[in-house]
């Protein structure tokens, strides 16, 4: 049988499906009838009029792709603009973007860390970071989560050449913070570099939304490096790695993730370029989300879960097996309410969850929803 060598893909799936973890691609229509507290458009500025119109004008002058890699093709001038004010923003040198912002980690990482070299990792960085580490052929220590002194530990033992030490600003799942001022302290005092990735951090944590390293005053450090996504607040696509000159000047010429990668599409930069301008026009919008996401930790809270409160826009309810989770998001479902929920191996075994992210345009409405759909949820498991 010619399908033989991929008969075990079946098995797999049976497996999966046993234990609550198949994956549906549900459809999505253009105009959601739930509300929506599963995306992470946190400032609500993916459909924003002046967004929208700007990657018109873009795909009208660019078409609709970049065609080819930017060192191949050049660079366009919106390009160069939206890096020069992501920079600006966050308060770094300079900003190099990337078609996504898993792809500019995976291209930071690669970049300035490899064979013969040690990267330290919290336990829960995202995927793409530790995707990142695995492909650096460094080798990888990973540190229990928020765990600084593990961290100081594992720069102390042994002999490395270069070392980086990488975690999430805001944590993906969870929506905790890490430790950043601590962390960068005893990277600072062994002599390796801190890579934060400030993702789910960008337009709601810090003032006026510069992120969780601009809160942590750590953005012109030297030994500093972010990468964030344009992806979530910015309600466009792409990624984008931030430093200082010298380092965007090293990405260029090294990262494979952006120079063997075809150029973040112009519409993608249209549209971010013109989130961000909204955001630094409107310095409460990151505030509201923030407020928002405390809105709905406190209904979680009053509804009997146990929810930390959020340092960002994730507000994590963990509900335990993966099946009854997925009932609890349908029964969220059922009350108008669309939340994300997260089994392994995005989150531990055991920890399956739902989580919700604020907006900041959540109605007073829409929040008494949630009260009611998640006191649903807790009567419904017990
Ligand atoms: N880092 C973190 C912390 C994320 O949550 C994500 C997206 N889920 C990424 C990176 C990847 O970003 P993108 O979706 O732009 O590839």
């Amino acid at each position: 049988m010619t399908d033989a060598p991929l008969a075990w893909l079946a098995d797999n799936a049976s497996a999966r499906q046993s234990a609550g973890l198949r994956r549906t691609l549900r459809a999505r229509q253009p105009h959601e009838v739930l509300i929506d507290l599963a995306s992470n458009d946190y400032l609500g500025l993916t459909r924003h009029p002046a967004v929208v119109a700007a990657g018109v004008d873009a795909l009208r002058v660019w078409g609709a792709g970049s065609t080819a890699s930017r060192l191949v093709v050049g660079s366009t001038a919106l390009h160069a603009s939206f890096e020069a004010a992501l920079a600006e923003f966050i308060g770094c040198q300079a900003a190099l973007v990337f078609s996504s912002g898993y792809l500019a980690n995976l291209g930071a990482v690669t970049a300035l860390i490899g064979d013969g070299d040690l990267i330290v990792s919290d336990a829960l960085s995202h995927a793409s970071l530790v995707d990142a580490c695995r492909l650096s052929r460094a080798r990888v220590v990973v540190t229990p989560h928020r765990d600084v002194a593990s961290v100081d530990t594992a720069l102390a033992a042994g002999q490395w050449r270069r070392a980086l030490v990488v975690t999430d600003s805001v944590f993906s799942a969870d929506g905790d913070l890490a430790p950043l001022g601590e962390l960068h302290r005893v990277v600072r005092r062994h002599g390796a570099v801190l890579l934060i990735d400030d993702a789910h951090a960008t337009g709601v944590v810090g003032p006026g939304g510069r992120g969780a390293v601009a809160a942590a005053g750590l953005t012109d450090k030297p030994d500093v490096v972010i990468t964030t996504t344009l992806s979530k607040s910015l309600g466009s696509q792409g990624g984008a790695v931030l430093g200082s000159r010298a380092l965007i000047a090293h990405l260029v010429d090294t990262a494979r993730a952006f120079i063997f990668d075809t150029g973040l599409t112009p519409v993608a930069v249209a549209t971010a370029a013109a989130a961000l301008e909204l955001v630094v026009a409107d310095p409460a919008l990151a505030q509201r989300a923030r407020d928002n996401a405390t809105r709905l930790h406190e209904l979680a809270a009053a509804a009997g879960f146990e929810t930390t409160v959020p340092a960002a826009a994730v507000v994590s309810v963990v509900i335990g097996q993966p099946e009854a989770a997925l009932a609890s998001a349908d029964l969220m479902a059922a009350h108008g309410l669309r939340v994300g929920c997260f089994r392994p191996p995005s989150v531990p075994a055991g920890t399956s969850r739902l989580r919700l992210t604020a907006r900041a345009d959540l109605t007073d409405a829409e929040m008494a929803l949630v009260g009611t759909g998640l006191r649903a949820v807790a009567a419904a498991i017990g």
